[in-house]
């Protein structure tokens, strides 16, 4: 039997939102890879190897995987939500990048899934129905500065904008500086969401103004949804409108 490799997304939670696409390839797995949370999610079967793995180990969790498909096995690496957005789609290729030349004619695939962002703006509305952009707040992988650039430019840009990863018990200032940026770049009126554990049966949306965020409202289980100057609400709903009239 050859072997094969897919790294697939399983969306925000909810079992409703893993595509048919998803369940069948983790139906045909012989290994499934991934950081623990992530693992725990599929359900164990005979012939089924379940490898699960800490977060840290990015790299290392690829080349095991692409390593398994060499020797023949069908492999599915699991993320969270759409496994190109700050996850795992993009490890594996650096892995390719950096491993045997054979590896690079696997049969691998790049399973998309609903990723929390979208997920989170389905659930608030429409408010990221105009131009937009998703920036991760974490400085793990990139400097401070290079963040709070990012988010400068972005709000001067008339992005609506989506955090990933926004506040960790390892970095709890750095939030409050982002927030700080975002209400000396688009005022205190400007409306913020905060969707934690969204389409889980915990999820918690709430939006309020720049003016009364506090840094505490986000955790890394939230992606937090900040809207354009144009960005409202219509009953309990937070909408873009589709179009705008000046720039930005
Ligand atoms: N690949 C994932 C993102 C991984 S980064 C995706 O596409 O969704 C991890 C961050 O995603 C978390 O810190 C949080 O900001 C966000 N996140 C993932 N699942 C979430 C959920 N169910 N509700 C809210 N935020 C979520």
């Amino acid at each position: 039997m050859s072997g094969w490799l897919a790294v697939a997304g399983l969306g925000p939670g909810d079992e409703a939102l893993v595509t048919a696409e998803v369940q069948a390839a983790l139906a045909a797995a012989t290994d499934v890879v991934g950081y623990t949370p992530y693992v725990a999610r599929v359900a164990p079967r005979p012939g089924l190897t379940l490898h699960p793995s800490d977060n840290r180990v990015e790299l290392e969790r690829a080349s095991h995987a692409l390593a398994l498909a060499a020797a023949g096995q069908g492999v599915v690496i699991v993320s969270s939500g759409d496994p190109g957005v700050f996850a795992m789609a993009s490890a594996l290729f650096e892995a390719l990048e950096q491993g045997p030349e054979e590896w690079r004619d696997l049969d691998i695939r790049i399973l998309p899934g609903i990723t929390a962002m979208l997920a989170a703006a389905a659930r608030l509305g429409a408010p990221l129905g105009h131009d937009f952009c998703a920036i991760n707040l974490s400085d793990n992988l990139k400097p401070w500065e290079t963040i709070e650039h990012r988010l400068r430019m972005a709000a001067r840009g008339g992005f609506a904008m989506a955090f990933y990863n926004p506040r960790s018990k390892s970095r709890p200032h750095q939030f409050a500086m982002a927030l700080e940026i975002l209400r000396a770049e688009c005022g205190d009126a400007r409306l913020i969401s905060f969707a934690r554990d969204v389409t889980k049966p915990e999820e918690r949306l709430e939006t309020v103004t720049l003016g009364e965020a506090r840094p505490e409202m986000a955790d890394m289980r939230t992606v937090v949804i900040v809207g354009n100057a144009q960005t409202r609400r219509v009953g309990r709903f937070v909408y873009t409108p589709r179009s705008t009239a000046g720039a930005p």
